[in-house]
């Protein structure tokens, strides 16, 4: 069993917080991805998890050993980072076998598990090469041979396919995706690609300012986001955002924004009526929309400003009341600058927030 319990650690350098009071507990076996913008402390708490940067305070189990204060050495764990850190002056089979021999496994047992490693990540061709003579796409499976090879409790991985191209990072996320599945160790895996976050993590913890903004399976994350900046960092438009006033009903509230009057489903009335000022933040995904011809029962008319084709939808930017809302449409659906089109939000794909703490109010 290693099952991560990471209790209230915080790390600061000089002023800057860089993780503030985090808690989590990633269970055996799971691949949990740390996801955020650039300096938000996912390195850092990895780092922590790893031994590389001592917690200033808290507490880190592995397995249910406290191993807050243990050098890395001790901990069972094997890392891959986003450099490689692999040795130019050794073949890559002493690559692979680095960690074995320091860790004094025995002759036989080293060179099975440095096959079985290297036919894992198809490189068994290149053992007896130097990684001065490789492509960056070879070092990096070196590099991941390297840790699994060590067969450790725990994975940690910083942004590992970073330095790839586009269509090899792809095909190597696909790919480390499969073998992690066949291994038996727990995996953190630091990026800040979302898409990456969302494919490979059984959950993301989405960081920001040194917290974690929410930890939950990657559809939940994308879905039910629980704060605006979730909604913002997660999907690709990010969630549309729109600036309402509420109007308090007889036994409700009807909020409006961008020319239009939204009644929240019953869930969330009381919650929206409860709100202390008269502003609320619907959200809503470019796809969550309908878009229609002519205008209907509950549409809101929009001007169509730029259509961007993306092959399986066109991305639409369009303009209404103030607001510029990214709307998907299938490509089958016509649509010309400057058209007027007729758009229904789905009252069940809002996300009602309110902008005192950005928080979303209501998680269906
Ligand atoms: P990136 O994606 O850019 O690697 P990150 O989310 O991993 O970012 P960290 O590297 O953990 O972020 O850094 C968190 C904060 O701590 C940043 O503000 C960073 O500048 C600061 N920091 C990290 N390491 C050090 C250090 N050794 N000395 C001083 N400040 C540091």
């Amino acid at each position: 069993m290693a099952e991560i319990r990471i209790e209230r650690v915080n790390k600061r350098f000089g002023d800057k917080v860089a993780v503030r009071d985090i808690s989590i507990t990633i269970s055996d076996r799971e691949f949990l991805v740390l996801l955020g913008p650039s300096g938000c402390g996912k390195t850092t708490l990895l780092r922590a998890i790893a031994g590389l940067g001592m917690a200033d305070s808290g507490r880190i189990t592995i397995g249910g050993q406290d191993v807050t204060y243990l050098p890395p050495g001790q901990r069972q764990i094997s890392m891959v980072f986003q450099s490689y850190a692999i040795f130019p002056h050794m073949t890559v089979r002493e690559n692979i076998g680095f960690g074995l021999q320091m860790n004094k496994v025995d002759k036989a047992e080293t060179k099975r598990r440095v096959t079985s490693a290297a036919e894992l990540l198809h490189i068994e061709d290149l053992l007896d090469r130097r990684p001065s003579a490789m492509s960056g796409g070879q070092r990096q499976r070196v590099a991941v041979a390297r840790a699994l090879a060590m067969k450790a409790r725990v994975l940690l991985m910083d942004e590992p396919l970073s330095n790839l191209d586009a269509l090899l990072r792809l095909e190597m996320r696909a790919e480390l995706k499969r073998l992690l599945a066949d291994v038996d160790a727990t995996t953190v895996y630091v990026t800040h690609d979302q898409i990456e976050a969302l494919s490979m993590g059984d959950r993301v913890a989405v960081m920001r300012d040194g917290e974690i903004q929410q930890c939950d399976a990657p559809n939940v994350v994308y879905e039910s986001p629980s704060n605006r900046f979730v909604g913002s960092f997660i999907g690709n438009p990010p969630m549309n955002f729109l600036e309402g006033t509420i109007r308090r009903t007889g036994d409700g509230v009807v909020v409006a924004a961008a020319q239009h009057d939204f009644s929240p489903v019953p869930e969330v009335q009381p919650l929206i009526r409860a709100l202390s000022g008269d502003r609320v933040t619907l959200g809503i995904r470019a796809e969550n929309m309908e878009t229609l011809p002519e205008p209907g029962p509950d549409t809101v008319a929009v001007r169509v400003e730029v259509i961007e084709p993306l092959g399986a939808q066109n991305l639409l930017t369009v303009y209404v009341g103030g607001h510029r809302l990214k709307v998907s449409t299938h490509p089958s659906v016509p649509v010309t600058i400057d058209q007027e089109l007729h758009i229904r939000f789905p009252a069940a794909q809002i996300r009602w927030i309110d902008p005192a703490t950005d928080k979303v109010l209501y998680t269906p």
